[in-house]
């Protein structure tokens, strides 16, 4: 069996009301990889992000939350300090929300931050996510540069290619944003197209889980 890994980025309302039900639906796993971001940003945009509440409902329904920093920075131009502050202080802040973080992380950006990888491990965090395309090799891959592929858009071309990564020993894992995202419309997906894809892995039975799950098998 094939097993797809779901990741969804960057704290988007529309995960919780449009995503969550579709994946209960099918008795699917999945991490949210979320940010605190800057006050401003909030004031701005908030009803476009989830907050600790919407957190704690995700929690509630089974899913993993991992830590996607506070401000989604590009970490390999922080210093080791701004870094630890980006990663800490996202964890505190769930942690003070009532939220256990799954013991995930997720680049900002998508880049392998090399020199953000020493702080990863030692804060605990099983795997970390880039976005360098290719399946999950989970015994041989470096845990702190885990592939992934980003999905957006209404190309089922781009949904396929991404899944063909997995086979019977590796995952895939997918990487979406907001469905919709109105914010960021270039990593937007309609919830149309989101629920074709995932009735496709429900139709050709593949297992999909969150990537904390994925680490600990
Ligand atoms: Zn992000």
């Amino acid at each position: 069996m094939k097993t797809i890994v779901l990741t969804f980025d960057d704290a988007v309302t529309s995960q919780l009301t449009n995503v969550a039900p579709v994946l209960k639906r099918y008795g699917f796993g999945a991490t949210f990889f979320v940010c605190r971001f800057t006050d401003e940003w909030r004031a701005q945009h908030g009803e476009y992000l989830m907050g600790l509440d919407e957190l704690r409902e995700l929690q509630r329904q089974g899913f993993e939350i991992g830590n996607h920093t506070w401000n989604h920075p590009n970490m390999q131009q922080l210093s080791d300090e701004e870094n630890a502050r980006e990663v800490d202080s996202l964890s505190e802040w769930l942690k003070n929300g009532g939220i256990t973080e799954a013991p995930v992380f997720a680049y900002p950006g998508g880049p392998y931050a090399e020199n953000a990888a020493p702080l990863l491990r030692e804060r605990g965090f099983l795997v970390a996510r880039t976005t360098e395309k290719g399946a999950w090799d989970l015994r041989n891959c470096d845990p702190m540069r885990v592939p992934s592929t980003p999905v957006q858009g209404t190309d089922d071309a781009l949904f396929l290619k991404a899944i063909s990564y997995a086979d019977n020993t590796r995952p895939a894992v997918i990487v979406f944003h907001g469905v919709p995202d109105i914010v960021h419309p270039w990593v937007h997906t309609p919830p149309e197209c989101f629920s074709e894809w995932m009735k496709y892995l429900h139709d050709h039975d593949y297992r999909v889980i969150g990537m904390a799950q994925a680490a600990q098998e």
